[in-house]
């Protein structure tokens, strides 16, 4: 009898959102299963697909697979549950969730050319010896590889082992002496690291409760867990011991970190602990590595897996625990399709896969910790640091203040002073500015033109070293104009403080301190990242100045002192959750001192100080935060008090954008009228915050209402109504459900 399948294919349209029943060819049709990835005819092209179910005959004769791809199953059912549910929730295409799942992109082994004798060891010994005299270089460059057959090296890493250019190798391979060769690499981004073993601490008191909490909800209900754990409280020690736990029941674990914090510092804790079962999936991977990563872990090699945001879907069939770190970073949330948060598709796999979810943070998100509050999550705690370190005292600096008293630094008195005291004990100091694309732009102090990108219409950050002004977000560039482009004016104002200007301020104040600076700038090239973190380890720098990247997960035992430069400039983005983000971002930049045995400090410099983010903060105090937070939320209601869906349509032509707009708001009006839904609110249509990006038009409604259901199906109808009016468009409609920016 014939066998007939289902097949969602790689076509992100709406038309073919669903599946489309195929016929196996004979020879295929005792082997294909539900998460094989297929080659399939559609209209007059072969299209990628994927095996989501079986297939009856219809009435009309079904086309055939034309093959099935190797290494399959991609996914198991019950991921393709957890697709479905991402799809529903998401407002996305099934085959862009199951795209998510999978490895992506062509497979590829990595190669490189390596140079090789191309006669035999006796043969290119006698040509040695005929070089010798003539061609020395030549001479010496193969008797190199004749002392080295096992160096597989390229031809300018081996042209340096003898002193001279690749232009030797080519003279070489052109006589016919050396060849090229393509070898395939199987590299491993920790191969170069030995990590040693560590064993585990014996566990606090704190730490004993929380563990035995854990164990319970392993074996019982699986409610899942929040972990509230003061910065250096021992959560990491805490994962790790329930690790232990799962592994030896024989289950799996995934352990969530965000990418920022995902270094060989993190990666260290666990494979010192559980050594070669432990996996490592990060965004730098080449496809290849990620590919051979995902393998491992369907064959079982691997038991632990950290990893950013896409881990939440290794490939494992037997998971017992997912571990969230920093649970309220937002790059849990995806930006692009499929806009899920891992930590919402985290609750839902392990809900479906019987896992336990762990999440860990000394700041829980305002939405996660409202649940735990309802009973939805189960709230453990460790209110101590290990071995009895104090938080460190928190001192606020009103700049207003400073301004009043003749001090034109971008350094109080009293940071200043932090940092000679720092300097004459030998300890260390970090300084930190909280966001990096919204400080230096310039502007004209007569007209007060600011100057901005002509493709995205944002301001323009100024860059030092080049003179010039580029565009963080279209890397569009222009040099710093000489006179106001409207007002012609003279009086040019560099505004604000960036990384640059703190490491210039700092050299010209210290001259003797070693500084140094990490942001998007200094870590673009691979590893310098790490190279700069050793570094300030060893001593070898004494104040590192840097945006996020340095507020996280670093366990530094000489740092002393924390310096904030400004705490306003994330209070004041048009986000209503700015406050909670500048809470956090205190709270963990001040969580990187007294990690050690020596006593920290923290200076937070603010021309709002009285703002409640930063007064907490001072105090070390979530719960009071939360609950400011929370009546502030409940006020305005906003979420965790709503769910709101961000509709952002985009174009080159700004008419069709606002026509096609007002349009959708026309659409979701009625239908919200016809539903006599009164709690669901339209906001908009606005321009976009960014509203211009990479030359298209950005105009944005967002929905706002206590049922996400409701305003899924009220957007879903509406969408499809729109869709219908604009018929074949290149308009592009991008929905975000649980925004977590707005931008
Ligand atoms: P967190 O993840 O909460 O910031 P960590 O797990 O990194 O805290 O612990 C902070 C420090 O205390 C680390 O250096 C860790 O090795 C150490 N530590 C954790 N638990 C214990 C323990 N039970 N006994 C001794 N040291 C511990
Ligand atoms: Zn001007
Ligand atoms: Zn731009």
């Amino acid at each position: 009898m014939d066998r007939y399948i289902n097949v969602v294919v790689d076509l992100p349209l709406k038309n073919v959102d669903k599946p489309f029943t195929y016929k196996l060819p004979q020879r295929l049709s005792d082997k294909v299963v539900i998460g094989d990835k297929v080659l399939v005819p559609f209209g007059n092209r072969r299209i990628e697909g994927y095996v989501v179910g079986e297939g009856k005959k219809g009435d009309f004769e079904a086309k055939e697979i034309i093959k099935v791809f190797p290494f399959g199953p991609y996914f198991s059912k019950k991921m393709l549950d957890l697709a479905r549910w991402i799809s529903d929730y998401y407002q996305c295409y099934l085959v862009s969730s199951l795209k998510a799942m999978v490895p992506s992109g062509k497979v590829k082994v990595k190669k490189k050319r390596v140079v090789v004798l191309a006669q035999s060891i006796k043969e290119s010994k006698e040509i040695v010896e005929s070089l010798k005299s003539r061609a020395p270089k030549q001479a010496k460059l193969l008797s190199y590889l004749i002392d080295n057959p096992e160096d597989r090296l390229i031809s300018t890493k081996l042209a340096q082992k003898v002193n001279t250019t690749s232009s030797t190798v080519s003279a070489l391979v052109n006589k016919g002496f050396l060849e090229y060769r393509n070898e395939s690499v199987r590299r491993d981004p920790f191969a170069h690291i030995s990590f040693k073993k560590t064993e585990a601490f014996s566990p606090t008191s704190e730490q004993k409760i929380v563990i035995k909490e854990i164990i319970e909800g392993l074996k019982g209900d699986r409610k899942p867990i929040m972990l509230k754990g003061v910065t250096g409280s021992g959560k990491t020690e805490v994962y790790l011991q329930a690790i232990d736990r799962v592994l030896r029941g024989g289950r799996e674990a995934i352990v969530l970190v965000p990418e920022i914090s995902l270094t060989p510092q993190t990666v260290a804790r666990f494979k010192g602990r559980f050594g070669e079962k432990v996996g490592v999936l990060h965004s730098q991977l080449s496809s290849g590595e990620r590919f051979d990563e995902w393998r491992r872990i369907k064959e079982g090699k691997i038991k632990v897996v950290i990893g950013a945001r896409s881990a939440v879907f290794a490939p494992f069939n037997n998971l017992g625990l997912i571990v969230i770190d920093e649970e309220h970073e937002s790059t849990y949330k995806q930006e692009d399709h499929p806009k899920y948060h891992a930590r919402e598709v985290a609750v839902m796999r392990a809900k479906k896969e019987g896992a336990l979810v762990l999440m860990g943070t000394a700041t829980p998100s305002l939405e996660s910790y409202h649940r735990a509050k309802d009973g939805k999550y189960k709230l453990i705690e460790l209110t101590k640091r290990v071995k009895g370190r104090p938080l460190p005292p928190v001192e606020i600096v009103d700049m207003r203040e400073e301004l009043k008293e003749g001090n034109k630094l971008m350094f109080s008195r009293s940071l200043y002073r932090g940092i000679e005291q720092v300097l004459d004990k030998g300890e260390q100091a970090m300084i930190f500015l909280n966001r990096r694309g919204f400080s230096t732009f310039v502007q004209c102090r007569e007209c007060g033109h600011v100057m901005k990108c002509i493709n995205c219409d944002l301001s323009l950050k100024y860059h030092a070293q080049e003179r010039g002004l580029r565009c963080h977000y279209c890397d569009y560039q222009e040099k710093v104009p000489r006179i106001c482009p409207e007002c012609e004016s003279l009086y040019i104002k560099y505004f604000g403080v960036g990384t640059q200007k703190v490491e210039e301020s700092l050299n010209e104040e210290f001259p003797t301190a070693k500084v140094a600076r990490m942001d998007v700038d200094t870590t673009r090239r691979k590893g310098s990242y790490e190279r700069i973190l050793s570094k300030f380890k060893s001593g070898e720098i004494d104040i590192l100045i840097g945006t996020q990247m340095i507020a996280k997960g670093h366990d530094f035992a000489n740092v002393t002192l924390v310096g904030v430069v400004t705490a306003d400039t994330s209070l004041n983005l048009p986000d209503f959750r700015a406050g909670e983000r500048t809470f956090q971002l205190l709270t963990q930049v001040a969580g990187r001192t007294g990690r050690g045995d020596k006593l920290g400090k923290v200076i937070i410099q603010s021309y709002t100080p009285d703002h409640y983010s930063i007064q907490f903060a001072k105090d070390h105090n979530y719960d009071n935060f939360y609950e400011a937070e929370i009546a502030f939320r409940n006020a305005t209601a906003y979420p965790p008090f709503s769910s709101m869906i961000n509709i952002v349509i985009s174009h080159k032509d700004e008419a069709k954008v606002i026509k096609n707009t007002n349009k959708l708001g026309e659409i979701l009006r009625s239908k919200i009228l016809e539903m006599d839904s009164e709690e669901i609110m339209i906001l908009g249509p606005v321009q976009a915050p960014l509203a211009k990006v990479r030359r298209e038009f950005r105009w944005q409604i967002i929905l706002k209402g206590k049922d996400i259901g409701r305003l899924r199906d009220v957007n879903n109808e509406a969408l499809i109504e729109l869709k219908e009016i604009m018929g074949e468009s290149d308009i592009k409609v991008s929905v975000d459900v649980d925004p977590l920016t707005m931008l």
